[in-house]
């Protein structure tokens, strides 16, 4: 006979759960406690969202645990699409020559438009690369140990955890003699968030996380690299 998969995770110890509250009626709700550990098994569901992202903030385990199996956010794909265009903002007003012109007429406005749609291409293969090389790395790792990969999740949760993007925004905005150092932390920031979410996910140590996201960023930073001496 097949188990039914639970459909909620306990964000302490990672055991299955099958409701995160009970309802009697009334007004009456209590918060289910976990069978393996006997701790509330979403404590997060009472509290603000503003917390529960500081402490995604934070990477989390418990929050990471409960953005990604007991809630269901489904704003990955709009999600990814800004992020990537926040990043060729960030890589068209670095371009040599992209100060703004004030003349509407001006002809090299519109060669700079197609190379702001150019860098969002290049942000975009450069993701697609970094997210392939993550999910070939998991996807053999999870073959040696005879695990699940959970490919759609894991993709899901991948594009989510790289809401730290929409950070490099500001730093643009407010342009300071920093900037540089700005843009490094928010990418360390970033690939700290990846990792997590791939630890939460597949439930493995840090190390093969960081490993995974290492391997991911070194096919990323070679295919720019190549990319570049291309052009
Ligand atoms: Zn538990």
């Amino acid at each position: 006979m097949r188990m039914e998969q639970a459909p909620f995770r306990c964000i302490e110890c990672n055991a299955d759960a099958h409701e995160l509250y009970r309802d009697y009626r009334n007004g009456i709700l209590k918060i289910t406690i976990c069978e393996s550990c006997r701790k509330p098994v979403d404590k997060y569901i009472e509290y603000d969202p503003v917390i529960i992202l500081i402490d995604a903030i934070l990477c989390k385990t418990q929050a990471f645990r409960h953005i990604l199996f007991n809630t269901k956010i489904n704003i990955h794909g709009k999600l990814c699409v800004f992020c990537l265009l926040c990043e060729a903002y960030l890589r068209w007003s670095q371009l040599p020559g992209s100060e703004k012109t004030v003349d509407p007429a001006d002809i090299i406005r519109y060669t700079k438009e197609w190379d702001f749609y150019g860098m969002f291409s290049l942000a975009a293969l450069e993701l697609g690369v970094f997210l392939g090389g993550v999910l070939a790395f998991l996807w053999l790792l999870q073959r040696l140990r005879r695990a699940d990969l959970k490919p759609q999740l894991l993709f899901e949760a991948l594009l989510l955890s790289c809401y730290g993007k929409l950070l490099l925004i500001p730093a643009v905005i407010w342009e300071h003699d920093y900037s540089p150092l700005c843009f490094g932390l928010i990418r360390l920031f970033v690939l700290a968030s990846n990792s997590q979410a791939i630890r939460v996910i597949l439930n493995i140590s840090r190390r093969l996380a960081v490993m995974a996201v290492f391997f991911g960023l070194l096919l990323e930073t070679g295919m720019a690299k190549k990319i570049h001496n291309l052009l």
